[in-house]
């Protein structure tokens, strides 16, 4: 019933889900159901795809070749290594493009992609990164920890009356790196758009009535993408304390920040001179997640409201309900129009037929 095909019926193998799961368990049970249990894709272009995990690769190796090295960071070398890393990658990239200029300017806007991740904080994640080295255990190899791409946080949960049974809880960053008493997870995503109110709202209390008014079924508050991405920040924040506590940093607080690799909006294109700009806009989604309530009664940076959702989220999807009537009307006319399993889905069809009748 889960993505993970060892665990067993009787709970005593935890099933393990994922944060991009859950997300998709929120914006229909039914789709969650085809996408993670049945495995069916849903994706017609993988192209733009291949390219952010191209770039997510590239800015993770010059990140790891930076802090093996000592030295001042500066932001010309930075960007020099990035663009190697960049033009090694580019050079056995053979996505299918209509011409050869639109190869080239897909290549260009990659490259001030990178320029713009070194401009924003390029040197100051290094650096960060290369403290954080300095401060872990020295016993172990922290590298392998600390840059991914995809490194995996998991957390578990507990659920049933006597909370007998446990699912694990996954989510993953590209590196992490430190900021003073903070360690910080970051994630390259092609947008921070699914982000919709958390981009403007970074704190909780201006998030908690929009964040309880999704689960009402008698509002009409539908928000998939802004709840999963409160879960993901949920569970990565929990990985992070995990593997402080492995490297020796248990006094480290621990933060979220999603960074957007293929945002256009604020790309500008000089068609005639052939060049491209663009800037990163790097989101911090932890204050919008931690509950000061719950940081004053536990000392911890978590939020109660969000994480006992999660917990019966997680309940539902392992025992199996993805019947999405509970939701059907918002579910019919928010996530049915751009889901790519609509001519498998006997809901689907049965509405259409409904409304053909
Ligand atoms: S078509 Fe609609 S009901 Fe069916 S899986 Fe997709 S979102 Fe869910």
């Amino acid at each position: 019933m889960t993505e993970n095909a060892d665990s067993d019926e009787d709970g005593t193998t935890p099933a393990t889900l994922s944060a991009d799961g859950l997300r998709t368990y929120l914006h229909c049970p039914r789709r969650y159901e085809f996408a993670h249990v049945h495995g069916f894709d849903d994706s017609d272009d993988d192209g733009p795809d291949e390219r952010v995990a191209l770039l997510r690769r590239a800015l993770c190796t010059t990140l790891e070749q930076t802090a093996q090295q000592t030295g001042e960071i500066d932001r010309e070398t930075l960007a020099d290594r990035a663009l190697e890393a960049l033009a090694t990658r580019w050079e056995r990239h053979d996505e299918r493009f209509h011409s050869r200029a639109q190869r080239r300017h897909e290549r260009q806007v990659l490259e001030a992609t990178v320029e713009a991740y070194v401009e924003a904080v390029g040197p100051t994640h290094a650096a960060g990164l290369r403290q954080l080295l300095a401060a872990t255990d020295k016993e172990a190899d922290p590298l392998a920890d600390l840059v991914g791409p995809d490194l995996t946080l998991s957390s578990s949960v507990s659920f049933g009356e006597q909370l007998q049974e446990t699912a694990t809880l996954e989510a993953t960053v590209d590196y992490v790196y430190g900021d003073g008493s903070s360690v910080v997870g970051v994630r390259f995503v092609p947008s921070v758009r699914p982000l919709g109110f958390l981009r403007y709202r970074d704190d909780w209390e201006r998030v908690a009535e929009s964040f309880v008014d999704h689960f009402d079924p008698e509002m009409e508050t539908f928000d998939p993408d802004p709840i999963g991405a409160l879960f993901e920040t949920s569970v990565v924040l929990a990985g992070l304390r995990s593997l402080c506590d492995r490297l020796g940093l248990e006094d480290r607080t621990c933060r979220y920040v999603q960074i957007p690799l293929a945002d256009r909006e604020h790309t500008s294109v000089n068609w005639v001179r052939e060049t491209v700009e663009t800037s990163l806009e790097p989101v911090d989604l932890t204050d919008a997640y931690v509950d000061h309530h719950t940081f004053g009664m536990t000392l911890e940076h978590r939020n109660t409201t969000v994480d006992s959702r999660l917990e019966s989220l997680a309940s539902r999807l392992v025992s199996g309900a993805f019947d999405p009537s509970d939701r059907w009307d918002r579910i019919a006319s928010e996530s049915c129009p751009d889901c790519a399993y609509t001519a498998c889905c006997q809901e689907y069809i049965a509405e259409e037929v409904r409304f053909d009748g």
